[in-house]
């Protein structure tokens, strides 16, 4: 533990909550004040973690939708030397103590220098207020009332109760937004009495009122908005920087409105515009021709994708009476067997079925063998009667496989070094039923 420090310089300060500073000032960046309380924990990696309770702190813990801040205390001890400890967490607990975690402890009445990371803060400062400028802008024009918000990692969300969206309303709910940043309107904060807030309220002067009792902390758009928020915010709309609707989805709730401000807005930009670029690039054409061209290319697409299946249809046919033609009748049968590794399984099927019909007194073993295992095609000419899916099923089962299918076309697969063996004895087994046949009649 680091304990360079005189103790508990301030009374006993177990007894009070912190005081949160960005409060009154959602600016300020640095702050001293004391650890009134520590607390040891494990963490998910068999880590120890420490939580620290400060007398004032401007760390912003997790609420509302919006994440905490990190940054860094520093031990200030009085023989000189210092200690930086960066906060990596922060979260308030059920009776509104405000804990950091970090992974080096402080005692109770250490005197720190506190410093948050102040591009994360003002990020979440500018997406945080927007939220406030968007629901307002959907619940003016559109009625739509927003019933829960996220801030994420790249992106945030705001989900409306609301019947689905059309794209003229979103678009004009997003240059409305954007023209109340324009007008750089103020962002003030004003803490008020519940009773006073709930008269706003049914006024219609206040947009939505938390269940919490006591002081309400109203957050002012200048005649456009007031919402109850314990959140930070930027000091007028211009400071948001600018706001971009991204996708838009259906909630079970309604819906599901994702946005980006500030720089979030301008590297989203970015980063679609390299896609557009990329993908213009591959097309050689521009960025605003884009769509007919994919389309076009969709439509060629299915009409070769038609002409393919008619040729192959057709050379199967080509293929199969050449097969047919080739092999010799021998009492009574033309067994042909045949195996390929370059072609796909679907073809070799079709050939097996168009070789089977192609002449009588035919019979087929297939084998594709481009994948091991190999996929094996059994199929007869309608003439004979044997039953196709009963000798592959039997012939697979003596090896502890499985396959099968109608009386004139079976498959099943068969590991590529079995492959030899299970022609054999399939051609075996037709044989031996043809011979059965002959001998009935
Ligand atoms: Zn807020």
């Amino acid at each position: 533990m680091y304990a360079g420090i005189s103790a508990d310089p301030i009374g006993d300060l177990s007894l009070h909550m912190s005081e949160r500073l960005y409060y009154s000032d959602s600016f300020l960046r640095t702050f001293t004040g004391a650890v009134t309380d520590i607390r040891e924990l494990t963490g998910s990696n068999g880590e120890l973690i420490w939580q620290l309770a400060l007398d004032r702190t401007t760390f912003y813990p997790t609420s509302g939708g919006q994440p905490f801040d990190t940054g860094q205390l520093s031990a200030l001890s009085l023989d000189g030397t210092a200690l930086n400890v960066p906060v990596e967490q922060v979260e308030e607990d059920e009776q509104g103590e405000v804990w950091h975690f970090v992974p080096k402890p402080l005692v109770a009445g250490t005197l720190v220098e506190g410093l948050i990371d102040w591009e994360r803060r003002f990020d979440h400062m500018q997406q945080h207020t927007g939220q406030h400028l968007l629901s307002a802008v959907f619940w003016r024009e559109l009625q739509a009332p927003t019933i829960s918000f996220h801030l994420g990692e790249n992106t945030s969300t705001i989900d409306l109760a609301s019947e689905p969206l059309t794209h003229q309303s979103l678009e004009r709910v997003e240059r409305i937004a954007n023209e109340i940043i324009g007008e750089d309107r103020h962002v003030t904060t004003r803490d008020m009495p519940r009773s006073e807030a709930e008269a706003m309220l049914a006024a219609g002067q206040l947009r939505k009122l938390p269940d919490r009792q006591g002081t309400i902390r109203v957050i002012d758009i200048a005649d456009y908005d007031k919402n109850a928020c314990g959140g930070t915010h930027v000091r007028s709309t211009g400071q948001i920087g600018g706001l971009q609707v991204r996708t838009v989805e259906r909630v079970s709730r309604g819906v599901r409105v994702e946005f980006v401000c500030g720089l979030r807005a301008v590297r989203a930009a970015r980063a679609d515009f390299a896609i557009l670029r990329e993908t213009s690039a591959l097309l050689s054409t521009g960025a605003t021709e884009l769509a007919p061209a994919v389309r076009r290319l969709l439509t060629e697409g299915k009409a070769n994708a038609r002409e393919r299946q008619k040729l192959r249809y057709e050379l199967a046919v080509l293929q199969a009476a050449k097969l047919a033609m080739e092999e010799p009748i021998e009492n009574g049968l033309r067994l042909v067997v045949r195996s390929w590794s370059d072609r796909d399984r679907d073809y070799v099927k079709l050939l097996a079925s168009r070789t089977a019909i192609a002449a009588p007194q035919t019979a087929v073993i297939f084998c594709a063998n481009d994948a091991d295992p190999a996929r094996v095609f059994v199929a007869r000419s309608s003439d004979l009667d044997f039953n196709c899916g009963q000798i592959l099923r039997e012939a697979l089962a003596r090896v502890g496989l499985r396959g099968g299918g109608s009386p004139d076309l079976a498959q099943g697969e068969v590991p590529a070094e079995q492959e030899v063996a299970l022609r054999a004895s399939v051609s075996e087994a037709i044989c031996r039923a043809m011979a059965e046949a002959h001998k009935q009649q």
